[in-house]
């Protein structure tokens, strides 16, 4: 047996930074569609310093809510603020250079080159100083989502979990104080999947804010500083992993008994389904 390359995923989850500002607000959102309430009364606050992972059975809203969060999708009720400002008084390059967004279906359909995609992130910042920071913003996107040996490649020829990391890339070299993320490890690799959440952390440590929809709860559970869990288009608890990952809220939520397992007393929670 030998060792494997790659840097192990051990040690702390480093501290959050002292500087933490509310960037971001949800007050008494809802969306309705098809005369159908899907998001009822979300109110949420989003931190920079912090990543928040938003968890949920199938169709419980995550999307829904990251949409409207992001200013991608219209909300019926309630009003969500940007630096305290309405979302929808910004301008659409406004909001593309203070938030990017990795949404759950590559959208791409164009046999684009992985290097024209990760560029694309870039289009906001055209004509602006920031344009000049274009090459390294790409090659450490490239870099933080090891999509290096991908560039000349056609996005459309891409496996899913490629193209999942390309799209990262794409964000990531955006360079916005937020991120969404919905999703982003669903097609990964275990590796992988370990490498979006450490990066999702690194931004916020940074002093970004990273909203990431995750299914995987111990994942969620390992990375995040706060959870929302939804369920039924409402948010039915926010706060740390501990606090909202019990057995019985998980067991209640999506209608399986599950063992909530701390490795070491008080560290994070993995959250195991109850097997025969
Ligand atoms: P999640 O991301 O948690 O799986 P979504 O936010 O995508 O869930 O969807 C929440 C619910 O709203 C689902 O029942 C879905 O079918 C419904 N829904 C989402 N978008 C629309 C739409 N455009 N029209 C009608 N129903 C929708
Ligand atoms: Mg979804």
């Amino acid at each position: 047996m030998s060792d494997l390359p790659g840097t192990p995923v051990t040690g702390s989850i480093p501290a959050h930074p002292s500087e933490s500002r509310v960037v971001l607000e949800a007050r008494g959102v809802g969306v309705t569609r098809d005369g159908r309430p899907i998001l009822h009364d979300v109110n949420l606050e989003v931190r920079t310093g912090e990543v928040l992972a938003l968890v949920g059975p199938n169709g419980a809203g995550k999307s829904t809510l990251l949409g409207a969060l992001s200013g991608e999708l219209d909300y019926d009720h309630g009003t969500v603020l940007l630096d305290g400002k309405r979302l929808g008084d910004y301008r659409t390059i406004e909001l593309a250079r203070r938030r990017a967004v990795l949404n759950q279906a590559s959208e791409v359909s164009f046999p684009f080159l992985v290097r024209e995609i990760v560029a694309m992130g870039r289009n906001p910042w055209v004509r602006t100083p920031q344009f000049d920071d274009d090459e390294k913003a790409i090659a450490e996107a490239v870099r933080t989502a090891d999509v290096g040996h991908l560039v000349e490649r056609r996005f459309t020829a891409l496996s899913g979990g490629e193209r999942a990391r390309v799209s990262l890339a794409r964000v990531l070299a955006q360079r916005t104080e937020i991120v969404f993320l919905d999703e982003p490890t669903a097609a990964l690799d275990l590796r992988h999947q370990e490498d979006v959440m450490r990066a999702s952390l690194a931004l916020a440590r940074a002093g970004r804010a990273v909203v990431v929809v995750l299914h995987d709860l111990s994942l969620a559970a390992a990375y995040a500083d706060r959870i929302g869990m939804l369920t039924g288009g409402t948010l039915a608890a926010i706060g740390t992993p501990n606090e909202v990952l019990t057995a019985e809220r998980v067991g209640r939520a999506y209608g399986l008994g599950v063992r909530v397992y701390h490795p070491t007393p008080g560290s994070r929670p993995v959250i195991l389904p109850l097997r025969d």
